[in-house]
This record gives structure tokens, sequence and C-alpha cells, in this order.
């Protein structure tokens, strides 16, 4: 759709009436240049987390649908509040749900995904000259049950519907001026990058870089939808992500941390063909993402078998992992929530054999052991203690003089 741009803003932008009001301010700017504007909100400030307490003190496993219900009420209180912050400044407005614009996802709660977006009741408020809010994280599934998409998951609400109604541009509005070159929350020497690759940062958000929920990256990649990251703030530049970049000499572009990780052990696990094959679908069919996976070898008729998690699908994990160890007869399973995932990120990186041997010796530097080690095409990972993190963090952005 001509001059139609989407716009996201998080939950730090909208977390008080100060703030929604300069919101409202701002998406009213964007209308005023004769765009036509759909604003995708996430829930106020810390609200998804106070909800999240508020059901764990009821039931320490709460119903996956029931937690949907839930958490779906966040976005729905800051797009009213926006919608009328918006109208009393003049302006024509709507604020729809997930369902009521149509987002159609898969029935898997609290980790859906968009399968359609029935645009038309967008199309027909645009067509009235609407401002239209849309509240992110959420859809529906076939039979009409609330879901939601994964924490983060307003990122990509905004770059599913900037690709469904083919806008100009998906503006993602947040709490720093753009993507750095690490946390800038951890690393003070962290700088903006002006211009990424959706590669590049689909690698950044994929390992722990929450700047951005890496199914929004996926997506953007997908259907070619340029993308800024940008503070709602200032009126800074932010950073443009887009196909190909031109490449400065740099290979490492990024470092990230990832401290909601844990750790599953199988020990002692029979040395037979299969056995892998019958875990990891296990797994699979629980809908877990396993990350790092390592067989130790014992040279025995045995091995262990390590592999890390999203920390939330802990409890579902141990319990698929201890059916199996039961199954197969393997000695015992072990967890440990005290791992974090730190990784550099860059095209090219794994053809420069320097960078690795650089990221190793930083880490031997600070007497930190490495755990696993994983690569990609543009990523090398450690697995370390994660209470030396962020200290890790901080000198590998020194030493790749970044
Ligand atoms: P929002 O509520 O706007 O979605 P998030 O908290 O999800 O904001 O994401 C923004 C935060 O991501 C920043 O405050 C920053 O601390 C963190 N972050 C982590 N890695 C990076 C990075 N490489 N670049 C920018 N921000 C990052
Ligand atoms: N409110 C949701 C969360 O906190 C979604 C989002 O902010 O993107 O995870
Ligand atoms: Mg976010």
């Amino acid at each position: 759709m001509q001059d139609l741009i989407v716009q996201k803003y998080g939950g730090s932008s909208v977390a008080n009436v100060e703030r929604i009001k300069r919101v409202a301010g701002r998406i009213i700017e964007t209308k005023e240049k004769g765009k036509k504007v759909v604003v995708v909100v996430s829930a106020m400030g810390d609200t998804t987390d106070e909800l999240i307490d508020l059901a764990m003190k009821l039931n320490a496993n709460p119903p996956s649908r029931e937690m949907d219900m839930l958490l779906a009420t966040g976005e729905q209180v800051s797009i009213s509040l926006l919608a009328i912050a918006i109208q009393a400044k003049g302006h024509d407005v709507v604020s729809l749900t997930g369902a009521q614009c149509g987002i159609i996802t898969s029935s898997v709660h609290k980790k859906a995904r968009i399968n359609d977006i029935q645009t038309y009741r967008i199309e027909k408020e645009l067509a009235a000259g609407k401002i239209v809010i849309v509240a992110g994280f959420q859809g529906v599934d076939e039979n009409r049950d609330i879901t939601t998409l994964g924490r983060g998951g307003s990122d990509t609400s905004a770059v599913a519907l900037a690709a469904s109604l083919k806008a100009e541009l998906c503006e993602i509005y947040t709490d720093v001026d753009g993507v750095y070159t690490a946390d800038p929350r951890v690393v003070e020497e962290a700088s903006k990058i002006d211009e990424i690759s959706y590669q590049e940062v689909l690698e950044m958000a994929s390992t722990g870089a929450k700047v951005l929920h890496p199914r929004s990256v996926e997506m953007a990649e997908k259907f070619k939808v340029p993308l800024v990251v940008r503070s709602s703030y200032n009126y800074n530049e932010g950073t443009i992500i887009k196909e190909e970049v031109k490449m400065e000499k740099v290979l490492v572009r990024g470092i990230s941390l990832d401290e909601n990780i844990a750790k599953i052990s199988i020990f002692e696990v029979p040395d037979q063909p299969g056995i892998a094959f019958r875990l990891f679908s296990a797994l699979a069919k629980s809908n877990i993402h396993v990350d790092m996976i390592v067989q130790n070898v014992n040279r025995t008729a045995v091995n262990d078998i390590s592999f890390t998690i999203d920390v939330d699908e802990l409890q579902e994990a141990v319990s698929v992992a201890q059916k199996f160890a039961f199954e197969v007869n393997a000695q015992k399973v072990e967890y440990d929530q005290g791992v974090a995932k730190l990784s550099v990120i860059g095209t090219g990186i794994v053809a420069n054999a320097e960078i690795a041997s650089k990221f190793f010796e930083a880490l031997f530097e600070l007497g930190i052991n490495i755990q696993t080690i994983s690569t990609s095409e543009i990523k090398i990972s450690c697995l370390i203690d994660k209470e030396r993190g962020k200290e890790a963090m901080v000198h590998i952005h020194k030493k790749f003089d970044m």
C-alpha cells in the first residue's frame, strides 16, 4: 500500500501517561506528513512480567492457554490508552486487538506463529482516514483462542503487518538509538551500527540481543520489508536493516550475550544408532527449541549428551529428558541454569581463523572456562559461566576494538 508506514512502540516507550502522550504526538507527526499509519504497541513498561508473576503466585506451572489469555490483556490496555491519547489531540483513530485485525496464528500457546493476516479490517479503517493502533504480540488460532508470539513478539506483529500491507517502511521504536555492537546497557563503549544486513542482525537477535525479536527479522528478510530500529525518545537516525551492506573491512559486527538459557545433561546414554534421534524428536514434538548440542564420547558403551534450551522451557525439557533417560536406561539427568552463551557475529567470521583464536584468548585472559563451542558461517558462540558473562562481553568488545 502506497504511503503506508508501520510503527512499533515497545513497552518502555508507553510506560506512563507522559510517554503515551509523546508517542501519540509522534504518530500524529507521521500522519500529518501525508502517510497512512498503522501502529503496533507492546504492553506498558513491565506489565507482561508483572502478569507472569501474578500467575506464578497461583500456580507454578500455569496452563499455556490461560497464560496467553492473561498476557494478551497487557497490550489491550496500551492500545486503548494510546488511541484515547490520539483522539484527545483531535485525530481519528481506532484500536484493534490481534483477533480484530485478523492475525491468525498456529495453536502453540506462548510461542504461536503467524500463519495469515486478514487485512480487510485494517484496510477499511485506513481508507476511512483513521490511524490504526494494533495490539502487538497476540493473535488468534483457528478456534479463536487467543495466542501470543513469545516474549518480545510485538516486533514480529509489526513486521508481519508491514509485509501483509506492503508498507513502505517498518519502524521499530525502542529505548536505545538503534542496533549497537553490543548491548549498550552492558558495554559502555558499544557503538551504534548505521546499517546492518538481515542475516547479521538475525544472528545477533537469535543469540540474545533482545533489541529485535528473531522471528521479526526472519520475516523482514523473507518479505523484503525495509526495517529501521530507532529511539522513541529522540530524533536521531536509527539503524537501517537491509539485504546488502557495504563491508568496511569489519569482520566482527557485534557481540551478544544470552543469559536466558539452561543446560541439560543426560549421563551414560547407551552408545547406539537412533539414540539422538529419539531424544531430539521427543523434544521437537513438545515444541522445545534445542540450541547447542554436545555428545561426549566416553570410549565405552555409553555417552553423555548435553544441550541448551531457552530457560522458559526448562521444566518441560527436563521432564522430556527424564522420560527418555528412563526409557533408554541412562544413568541420570541434570540441569544447570548458571550458564550463558556469548557470541561474536559478522559475515565471513568462520573463514577467518584469527577471530576464533582471539575470542578464545580473551576468555583465557579472564580465566573463563569454555563449556561448549558452536559455529556457523557468521557466528562463533561459547557457553560459559553466567556469572562472568557481562564481564566477558565487555572484555571481548575491547579486544576486537569495536
Ligand atoms: P522494547 O520494549 O522497545 O521492545 P526491548 O527491551 O525488547 O525494548 O529491547 C531493547 C533493549 O535491547 C535495549 O534497552 C538494550 O538494553 C537491549 N539490547 C541488547 N542487545 C542490544 C544491541 N546489540 N543493540 C541495542 N540494544 C540491545
Ligand atoms: N509485551 C510482550 C513482552 O513483554 C511483547 C513485547 O514487548 O514485544 O514480551
Ligand atoms: Mg522488545
